[in-house]
């Protein structure tokens, strides 16, 4: 049974996480979908929020869950027996930042694996933190998010701004 962990911040999901899950759901018996609540992190969206969105677009793949994490992704695993960590890649810059992790998350526990994915040509650009200055500025994110995640931006940003 090959159990992996895609952990994330996912504020908000985009079309590039959701093709990350996709492919990595087509190679894993189980995928996790790890929501990241750091308390040191601002996030646009509350962790509730974050996995609840996460949940319904997740929902048609049977062998994906979804939860949240608040402690050290390593220590998260332990728990619950996951060895296998995917991370998506867009270019070499997250390469640079991935790699690390990846050396640190082993330091940590040497059991660890992380897989990198190359992310599909047609979500390279896709970011959250662009994305999100994008909705702000009310411009046009169809086909950068599912619709529900537009919709929601679109509510965010018009209850802060209000
Ligand atoms: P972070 O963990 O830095 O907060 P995110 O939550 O946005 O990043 O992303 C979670 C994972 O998804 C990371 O491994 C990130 O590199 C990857 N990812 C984000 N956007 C894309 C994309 N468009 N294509 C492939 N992978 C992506």
């Amino acid at each position: 049974m090959l159990k992996a962990a895609f952990p994330g911040s996912f504020d908000p999901p985009t079309l590039g996480h959701l093709n990350i899950i996709e492919r990595a759901a087509a190679i894993f018996d189980e995928l996790l979908v790890v929501v990241a609540e750091n308390h040191q992190k601002k996030y646009l969206f509350s962790a509730v929020e974050r996995v609840e969105m996460m949940g319904q677009l997740a929902a048609d793949w049977k062998n994906v869950s979804v939860t949240i994490c608040d402690s050290l992704i390593v220590d998260f695993l332990q728990k619950k027996d996951i060895k296998l960590l995917v991370r998506g890649v867009r270019g070499v810059d997250d390469f640079s930042y991935e790699f690390e992790l990846s050396m640190m998350n082993k330091a940590l526990d040497p059991q660890i694996e992380t897989i990198f994915m190359t992310t599909d040509p047609e979500y390279f650009v896709l970011r959250s933190s662009s994305i999100k200055e994008l909705a702000f500025f009310q411009g046009n994110v169809t086909g950068m998010v599912p619709p529900l995640v537009a919709e929601a931006l679109k509510e965010k940003y018009c209850s802060i701004l209000s």
